[in-house]
């Protein structure tokens, strides 16, 4: 069976660390050919990363409130919320896609080489 985590372009393993890396799902780089790659339909799941990042934003006054904090302070609170939950979901979603069913894919497949260039 294939390694489902191997480069489509080279099939050498990717290795977990270049999902850490990437920003999003479709930003993924090889480490060892450069090809800029990503899993197979996993758009969708920035949906729930940018709910949990809102819910985040949207509790941090709550926080704030219990810490007794307000001006600066409440604004590293919401930092923090912030931090955490994005850590959270990278995390989440880094194991999702790793261990998950996803498939990479090149973004950008080689364009067909043109044997004829020189008919022109
Ligand atoms: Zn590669």
């Amino acid at each position: 069976m294939r390694d489902k985590n191997a480069c489509p372009v080279c099939g050498a393993n990717i290795g977990i660390v270049a999902v850490f890396k990437a920003p999003l799902p479709n930003r993924i780089f090889c480490p060892h050919c450069g090809a800029r790659l990503r899993y197979r339909n996993s758009w969708w799941l920035v949906l729930p990363v940018i709910a949990v990042m809102l819910a985040s934003a949207a509790t941090a006054p709550g926080t704030a409130q219990l810490l007794g904090v307000n001006g600066a302070g409440a604004a590293l609170v919401l930092l923090g919320h912030l931090l955490a939950a994005g850590g959270a979901c990278e995390v989440a979603f880094v194991l999702l896609l790793w261990y998950g069913s996803f498939k990479l894919e090149p973004v950008n497949p080689r364009p067909p080489v043109w044997h004829d260039a020189d008919d022109f």
